[in-house]
């Protein structure tokens, strides 16, 4: 196969980033395009938090320790420190009112002194790392940027084609930009930029987080299993970052996704319940400022796992989205293997059969 020379790639989150790298090293000439900003949307507002193992026992669990192997290599060879670091991780159970039953199972670090149980470890550092995901995103994009790709803003209405074959993609501003390939990473916003495509349906999953300031924590990523007052129950997620600030998420919301990433709304209850929950857990974090309260939607398939290679029946077209809650730590095997198969024409990475998006059906609505 002759290798693709220019290759648009639409969507600036952590997944077009990543594609965007590992194409630019391969010596592909690179466009990414991009409507809001780098990382503006999940990418920019996730935990970052990795895992060697927890996809282990699913179709994602090869993706994800390759993955986990290359966040290590990169956090060397990118030359930026965007907050990779490794963590113990600990499950907790806690209540807004009250103590949770028993004492703790397993050995609670001393800043883990409010009204929580540790239940168990549920990482080391062997197995459990993070990144702080906007400035990681950056960095790949960065170092893409150094070795020739280009961004380029605007909003991308369609894959142009000609005899059936991608060559190129149309902007909502009416001009067409060439290429020899084109891929879809538009996150929950995929099927919208590329209507006439048949990709199956990709959906946008609400979720709130906080930021917190005005602690010093150790590396300690917390999973906790909450009740509040009037009994729900919530799963907040606590991840300290290295510079200081305490990223806290949880509380799924139905909310339909917006039209763009500058249309999500953000409620101020959600906010506050997750730091609440956080103060529960450690009197530090009942002491800190809140800084952020933001919400971002993950992109999700009907079958839970990611589309990433050919769009059935289009030459030329690749899309790479539907991580779910693990889009940061599958980012650089999704990018790697991507680019290897639009260069080669083959995978060697890892095996991509379970998220070839010819498995799903294709949304109805879009396929002509
Ligand atoms: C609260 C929360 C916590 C999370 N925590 C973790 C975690 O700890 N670990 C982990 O691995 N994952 C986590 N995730 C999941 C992870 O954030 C996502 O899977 C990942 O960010 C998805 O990246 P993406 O590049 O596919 O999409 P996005 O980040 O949504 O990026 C898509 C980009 O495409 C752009 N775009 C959209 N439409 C167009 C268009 N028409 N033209 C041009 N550009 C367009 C958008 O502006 C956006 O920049 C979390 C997610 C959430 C919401």
């Amino acid at each position: 196969m002759i290798p693709p020379r220019h290759v648009i790639v639409c969507g600036a989150g952590v997944v077009g980033a990543s594609v965007a790298y590992f194409l630019a090293r391969r010596g592909a000439g690179v466009t990414v395009v991009e409507r809001s900003g780098v990382a503006c949307a999940a990418s920019g507002k996730s935990g970052g938090f990795l895992a060697l193992d927890w996809c282990d026992g699913s179709p994602l669990g090869p993706l994800a320790r390759k993955s986990f192997a290359l966040h290590a290599e990169l956090a060397k060879h990118l030359g930026t420190d965007y907050g990779y670091r490794r963590m113990d991780t600990f499950m907790l159970a806690a209540r807004e009112r009250g103590a949770a039953s028993g004492g703790h199972r397993v050995a609670a670090p001393g800043w883990l002194d409010g009204a929580g149980v540790v239940t168990a470890a549920l990482g080391s550092t062997e197995t459990t790392a993070q990144v702080t995901p906007a400035r990681f995103t950056a960095a790949l994009l960065g170092a893409a940027q150094a070795l020739g790709t280009r961004l380029c803003m605007g909003v991308v209405d369609g894959v142009a084609r000609r005899e059936g074959a991608a060559r190129g993609v149309m902007m909502a501003s009416g001009e067409t930009l060439e290429a020899d390939a084109v891929v879809l990473a538009m996150g929950p916003w995929t099927g919208r930029g590329a209507e006439r495509l048949p990709l199956p349906n990709v959906y946008g999953l609400k979720g709130y987080s906080v930021t917190l300031e005005g602690i010093d924590v150790p590396a300690h990523a917390l999973f906790v299993d909450y009740r509040t007052a009037d009994g729900r129950a919530l799963e907040p997620e606590i991840f300290p970052r290295p510079d200081g600030e305490v990223y806290v998420c949880g509380m799924a919301d139905p909310a339909p996704l917006p039209d763009s990433p500058e249309g999500v709304e953000v409620s101020k209850t959600a906010c506050d319940t997750l730091a609440r929950a956080a103060g529960r857990v450690s009197t530090a974090l009942a002491a800190a400022r809140i800084t952020r309260g933001q919400a971002r939607y993950r992109p999700v398939t009907d079958d839970g796992l990611p589309l990433i290679g050919r769009v059935p029946g289009v030459a030329g077209a690749y899309v790479a989205t539907g991580h779910g809650p693990w889009g940061i730590l599958n980012a650089p095997a999704t990018g790697l293997a991507l680019a290897e198969l639009i260069t080669e024409g083959a995978v060697s990475l890892v095996d991509l059969r379970p998220f070839d998006p010819a498995r799903l059906p294709a949304a109805r609505a879009r396929v002509i």
